[in-house]
């Protein structure tokens, strides 16, 4: 069995804890690695090789920090196969869904390409007699990103090549649960040329997290993953006086205006709500049509697709998704639709039970769709990460609103109209970071910026693009004055043009 080892250094390390965990191929149950959960002590002597490699690399000229970058972005272009391959393997999502992630996390590498020109600065001759003035944005040095499962190579690359092109060197704690896909990047990453030490990868869970949060040398940490996590690691992180950005959970709403071609909104609601088995944090999981003609129709062609979906593991190129993550989400997700039934809901399509013939063990659910949920309901208040689509029948536009407003989370939404004024309204009022107007999943591209609002984000900064550059880099500002300008003799009032 494969042994997952530390990256550190430029060295694959083995990991001398005594804790470690098995990695599971979701679509047959198999145990395929075996992970190791890093110490304490392995994460300080990670944490200092990093804080060496600063030194030169923060000072490395920006031009020269990004050919390395376009290598290795031509590197990832040539691998992404394999790269794909190793994300479906470990994650169970469909090798065209994994190819699909990795190209919009080397979006991330293209952006990183340009930073020369981002990391430019100001200046101001003149500031006052013979005094000039200039700011630039400097790195912070060492830091760190704890990913979470459903991205493996595109969540990390939201953060580090962005950190690592505006000058820092990055640790990576990648998930647990999936842990191939970032190695394989590592060793593109050292084939680029990079120095060693700038890009860093330790294995675990908890203790690597709460050592990273507490080391006073890592100065900034971006975290991807569930809100009760992301809230900790928020509070801890900045309790020791490091910049934090830590995006959470979701619930995604899409509002279905009377006037929304059917067809459309539900090919939409399909691929949103069911591609990578729902496990994404900008999935649709909850759609709302206006009016009971609406719904009655939005339900009636969503019932025979989704009963239809075709699912299957990665290697079936026709699969349209495959199993979730590990045995006790299938498990989390059953009983969420237990509960669902039991409160009350209208269960249409049932996908607990399903089973693959030949993949018996694997972690597969079928489809399964809603009606008649309310906003009193488990399966409306929390986040259920599946392949689970509920539908809320709202009376009018403003209920739908204020459902959303009203709701926890607030990472992404859409509404399907073909009015422009219901349109525009909607992205003015609406209480969520990311909104889509006839566009069910509306990532931002590299050179926006991806953040939620409410309990999906904490912190001041959305990640990656403008955002993710400000956040990994910090102002200085010069004022400088040569000597035909310094005037003899002691000034004790405050500095000021006269
Ligand atoms: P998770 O919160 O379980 O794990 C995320 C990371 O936190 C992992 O690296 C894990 O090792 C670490 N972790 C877990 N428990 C910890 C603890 N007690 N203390 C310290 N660290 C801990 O999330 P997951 O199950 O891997 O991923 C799914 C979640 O991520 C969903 O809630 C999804 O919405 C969210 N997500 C959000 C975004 C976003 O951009 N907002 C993107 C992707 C995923």
């Amino acid at each position: 069995m494969t042994i997952i080892t530390n990256a550190i250094g430029g060295q694959k390390v083995v990991s001398t804890s005594s804790r470690s965990q098995p990695v599971f191929n979701p679509a047959t149950g198999e145990a395929i690695a075996t992970l190791p959960l890093s110490t304490a002590a392995e994460v300080d002597a990670c944490v200092a090789v990093a804080k060496k490699a600063a030194i030169s690399w923060g000072t490395t000229p920006p031009l020269k920090r990004v050919r390395h970058m376009f290598k290795f972005k031509q590197l990832l272009d040539e691998h992404a196969d394999e790269i794909a391959r190793a994300i479906s393997r470990e994650h169970g999502k469909t090798h065209a869904d994994a190819l699909g992630e990795l190209s919009r996390g080397i979006e991330v590498v293209d952006f990183a390409c340009g930073i020369p020109n981002l990391l430019k600065g100001e200046f101001s001759r003149n500031v006052g007699p013979d005094i000039d003035s200039w700011s630039d944005r400097q790195p912070l040095g060492v830091v760190a990103g704890i990913t979470p499962f459903n991205f493996p190579a595109m969540v990390p690359m939201w953060m580090y090549p962005v950190a690592i092109a505006a000058g820092n060197t990055f640790i990576l704690k990648p998930s647990e649960r999936d842990p191939s896909a970032p190695m394989i990047v590592w060793d593109l990453f050292q084939e680029a040329g990079f120095p060693d030490g700038v890009f860093n990868i330790i294995h675990g869970d908890k203790e690597v997290v709460d050592a990273l949060l507490d080391h006073p040398d890592v100065k900034a940490v971006s975290f991807v993953g569930s809100t009760p996590i992301a809230e900790y690691v928020y509070s801890r992180g900045t309790s020791k006086g490091k910049r934090v950005q830590a995006l959470g959970g979701a619930k995604n709403h899409m509002i279905v205006m009377p006037d929304a071609d059917i067809d459309k909104a539900v090919d939409a609601l399909m691929g949103a709500g069911y591609g990578s088995a729902g496990e994404r944090c900008m999935a649709i999981s909850v759609a709302v049509p206006i009016g009971e003609k609406t719904a009655n129709s939005l339900v009636e062609a969503l019932a025979p697709k989704v009963r239809a979906l075709k699912i299957g593991p990665s290697t079936d190129a026709d699969a349209e998704m495959g199993p979730v993550i590990t045995a006790d989400a299938k498990r989390k997700i059953s009983g969420l639709i237990d509960q669902g039934v039991s409160e009350g809901a209208d269960l249409v399509v049932d996908g607990r039970g399903f089973s693959l013939q030949g993949y018996e063990n694997g972690y597969f659910l079928g489809g399964t769709l809603f009606d008649k949920v309310t906003k009193d309901m488990t399966i409306y208040k929390q986040e259920i990460f599946g392949p689970v689509l509920s539908v809320l029948r709202a009376q009018s536009y403003d209920e739908a609103v204020d459902l959303i407003n009203n709701h926890e989370y607030g990472n992404g939404t859409a509404i399907f109209t073909r009015d422009g004024d219901a349109a525009r309204a909607f992205a003015d009022r609406i209480e969520v970071g990311m909104v889509g107007i006839n566009v069910p999943l509306p990532v931002p591209v590299a050179y926006h910026s991806f953040g939620g609002w409410k309990r999906s984000l904490f912190g001041d900064h959305h990640i990656y693009g403008p955002e993710g550059v400000r956040f990994y880099t910090r102002m200085k500002t010069v004022t400088s004055r040569w000597l035909t300008g310094i005037r003899s003799g002691a000034e004790f009032n405050f500095p000021s043009v006269k």
